[in-house]
């Protein structure tokens, strides 16, 4: 039918799906469709909102229990404390894709405030890292050692530093590193002022909508089948968070994104008692603009499961009140669990794909959609458009997968139960 032609689809109406709305429809005049079904977990909603470039490029940022090796230990005992391991950095590339993304930030916060009247909340809290003993105190240390350009960009602070800037951190903390350019917004607010920034400019949405398969003439794309509608494009591009896969799939694409599980504790709301962000090697602390305090999160392989887990929740309450005391008689407001859509070497995939017409990839953002999404719009536009992006995208095409030599720095096989 006419009326479900559009040149450009979009699948799945995250922030990734989103900022490339907006980014792509202030640029270009081309009719946009934004396709999406809320699938339970899908991960915009259950982020931190942690905009924590160099946190996440040293592996800190977006909880750093990586379960996998220790899920088993936990499972025979559940009230046991476990040592957490230490996560391992992002590549390269990544450090500079993200901070450009981040510094992207200020000027989108106003532009978006001006034009479709949503205040996402962005704010300039910083993270710390906070040191408990002297294992910590050296892996800060390699930390700075690991991005010597960015030295003036990091803060160092003695135990009475420390309590200073934050009185109601445990005295067990002997000091933190802060990452100055590591802030905040919140999550739900980005999404709602980029879609709606993208609905000015004549995005048209199409919700509760699942795509269950893809038409094709020969080796181009064509169109998208929901339940109840065909819809006709020469351009799709996949967004569709953990489901990207299932996307690909259809059209005979092995994309190798999986769902990454996290889970998150939410405070009653507090009056300030942060005033940075906080990671330990437990688990991050953020406090939101309405004054709940988000604690995060965990990094799981169980497939498409949203089941809050009692070992895990404890683990993350356990971290926080280690870090900040008096959280241990504040209540509960919620729990929940997201859906990261993860990828082999935790980097996002871009572009196209060799052998398929009018399609992309912009997907795999694993734990950092939130931070990198500016970055996304901007790529993917350019890539539409056919301009140069404002980065080398190389490193996060998926031709890489397809090279022998790639070699994968996170397994997405799913945990035995
Ligand atoms: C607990 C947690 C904390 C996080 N914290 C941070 C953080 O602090 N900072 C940060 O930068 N990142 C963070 N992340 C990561 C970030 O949230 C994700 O990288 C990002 O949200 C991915 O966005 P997306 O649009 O690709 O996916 P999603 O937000 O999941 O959106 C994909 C959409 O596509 C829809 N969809 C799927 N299949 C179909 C289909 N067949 N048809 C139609 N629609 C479909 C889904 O239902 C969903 O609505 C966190 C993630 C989690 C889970």
């Amino acid at each position: 039918m006419e009326k479900n032609n559009s040149d450009i689809i979009i699948a799945g109406g995250g922030v990734i799906g989103m900022a490339i709305a907006y980014y792509l429809s202030k640029e270009s005049d081309r009719s946009i469709t934004v396709i999406d079904q809320k699938k339970p977990g899908n991960a915009s909603w259950a982020s931190a909102g942690g905009l924590w470039p160099i946190g996440e490029s040293v592996g800190l940022g977006c909880g750093v229990i990586f379960f996998k090796t220790l899920s088993k230990q936990r499972r025979e005992n559940p009230n046991e404390i476990i040592e957490t391991a230490r996560p391992h950095q992002l590549p390269d590339c990544f450090l500079n894709y993200s901070l450009i993304s981040n510094a992207m930030f200020p000027s989108l916060w106003d532009e978006l405030k001006e034009h479709s009247g949503i205040d996402f909340k962005f704010e300039k809290t910083g993270l710390k890292f906070l040191m408990y003993d002297d294992d910590d105190v050296a892996y800060a240390k390699q930390i700075q050692d690991g991005i010597p350009h960015l030295k003036d960009q990091l803060l160092w602070q003695d135990q009475q530093q420390l309590h200073e800037d934050e009185p109601y951190v445990s005295r067990d903390a002997i000091g933190s590193l802060s990452f100055k350019p590591d802030h905040q917004v919140n999550p739900y607010l980005l999404v709602q002022a980029l879609r709606d920034g993208a609905q000015r400019n004549g995005v048209k949405m199409v919700e509760n909508a699942e795509i269950i398969d893809i038409t094709m003439q020969k080796n181009r794309v064509t169109g998208v089948k929901t339940k109840q509608q065909k819809y006709n494009c020469s351009l799709l591009i996949n967004a569709a968070g953990a489901w990207a896969a299932q996307l690909a799939d259809m059209i005979g694409i092995d994309l190798p994104v999986a769902p990454i599980k996290g889970q998150v504790i939410v405070s009653e709301r507090l009056p300030p008692i942060m005033k940075s962000c906080i990671s330990t090697s437990d688990c991050y602390i953020a406090q939101k603009d309405n004054g709940e305090v988000l604690i995060g999160s965990t990094t799981e392989i169980k497939g498409f499961d949203t089941n809050g887990t009692y070992p895990e929740l404890r683990s993350l309450v356990s971290g926080a009140i280690k870090a900040l005391p008096m959280l241990g008689s504040v209540g509960i407001k919620r729990t929940w669990v997201g859906l990261r859509p993860g990828s082999p070497d935790e980097l996002p995939i871009f572009g196209e794909v060799a052998g398929v017409e009018g399609y992309m990839n912009a997907c795999g953002h694993f734990r950092t959609g939130i931070v990198s999404s500016p970055i996304t719009g901007r790529i993917v536009t350019d890539l539409v458009m056919g301009k140069q992006p404002p980065i080398d995208i190389t490193p996060f095409l998926y031709e890489r997968f397809l090279d022998p030599s790639f070699k994968a720095s996170f397994s997405l096989e799913t945990e035995v139960a």
